[in-house]
């Protein structure tokens, strides 16, 4: 099938410059959104690009040969994203998640995550700093990343059959190199690791308890299995509601193979509902964005590699902070107070909650639809 017309490339650039207070006033770390939620994860995408092309998220025929990613130049650089980081650590955030594409893929990252890793927040903790990667690296990145200060990873792995594995990741990647990265990962002593399955259901829902049973025995109760219910992110996947396997089923098969019992939460915001195996195997989590939506706590904005502030995954618009980044007012530079205030306004205005409104009416996005892509802004 030949490549199909991409609409999907104006998208990046639907972003509105967020208004500078006049006076700007100091970041105070007690910012919260209209429903009452604080803002405290950061997620940031520092790629584009992707060396595969997972069906539910960057269909080869969507994303080929010749397809415009985006260039160097738009790109935020480290700095850029360092300094944007700090504000929003300024704002309360205590956790960044550096995601893409492939972030593994941006030249250098680990210098990026040496200078996030510096970072305080006003209380002068350290940051919690984590990664998501589809693990075709993570192999031969595990030591420098936890040198350079990365504590933990999360690692995308939707198939432990290989040809099963091959056909979802479209690029025919083995898997068994991406268990190598974790089992290297492991070593390095990044932890905890966690391992997120994206279950589509009648692809590789015949997978959940196979991987399960491959992580208790071979990685332990310090790697955490984690099923996401397929999404309708973005506009390009043709997502279908009857291809959404529930977690209520997930949780029932793995029940029924290794006996489960509820967890509590670690955290407010927490995205996986946790349960413990009976045997003190180690836990899984299940993530129901699409049957047990978790809008009511979601504490998490995500910027996207050229700098457009997002404050839903099923956003259909940014703001752009690299404009206040690279931009002037009255002939000079916005300063760090400005661009904090500017995004304290957005986040107070914030009131998405779109897998709330989601229901078996809410049609999938079409191609061409206003819809930011996965790979645009991570996970
Ligand atoms: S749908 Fe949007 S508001 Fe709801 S949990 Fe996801 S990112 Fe947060």
């Amino acid at each position: 099938m030949g490549e199909r017309v991409n609409p999907i490339a104006d998208l990046r650039y639907a972003a509105t410059v967020p208004p500078v207070p006049a006076a700007a006033t100091r970041a105070s770390g007690a910012l919260h959104d209209r429903r009452g939620r604080p803002l405290r994860d950061l997620r940031i995408s520092v790629t584009d690009r992707c060396n595969f092309r997972c069906t539910y998220c960057m269909p080869k025929e969507l994303f080929g040969a010749s397809y415009a990613f985006l260039p160097q130049a738009s790109l935020l650089s480290f700095e850029e994203i360092t300094r944007t980081a700090r504000l929003f650590v300024a704002h309360g955030v205590h956790k960044l998640r550096l995601t893409g594409g492939e972030p593994l893929l941006r030249k250098n990252v680990e210098q990026l995550i040496a200078q996030l890793a510096a970072l305080r927040t006003p209380e002068g903790k350290p940051l919690d700093i984590t990664l998501t990667t589809n693990g075709s690296l993570l192999a031969r990145k595990a030591q420098a990343l936890k040198d350079s200060g990365l504590q933990r990873v999360t690692v995308s792995l939707d198939a432990l059959d290989d040809a099963v594995f091959r056909r979802m990741n479209d690029v025919d990647f083995p898997v068994a190199q991406v268990l190598e990265g974790i089992h290297v990962a492991q070593r390095v002593g990044l932890a905890p690791i966690k391992i997120n399955m994206v279950v589509k259901k009648g692809t590789n829902d015949h997978e959940i308890v196979p991987l399960a049973r491959h992580v208790r025995e071979h990685f332990g109760p310090g790697v955490v299995l984690r099923f996401i219910e397929y999404m309708d992110v973005g506009a390009s996947n043709g997502w279908r509601m009857d291809e959404v396997l529930p977690s209520a089923e997930v949780v029932a098969r793995l029940d029924r193979a290794f006996g489960l019992q509820p967890l509590a939460a670690h955290t407010l915001g927490e995205t996986a509902k946790r349960h413990a195996y009976r045997d003190g195997g180690g836990e899984i989590g299940v993530i129901s964005s699409v049957t047990q939506a978790f809008c009511g706590d979601c504490n998490r904005a995500r910027l996207s590699t050229e700098g457009k502030l997002f404050l839903c995954l099923f956003a259909n618009q940014g703001h752009d902070l690299r404009a206040l980044l690279r931009g002037q007012r009255d002939g000079r530079p916005y300063t760090d107070e400005d661009i904090a205030a500017a995004i304290g306004l957005v986040w107070a205005q914030r009131e998405d909650r779109y897998s709330e409104l989601r229901t078996q009416q809410t049609p999938a996005a079409q191609p061409g639809q206003p819809r930011v892509e996965m790979h645009y802004i991570g996970g």
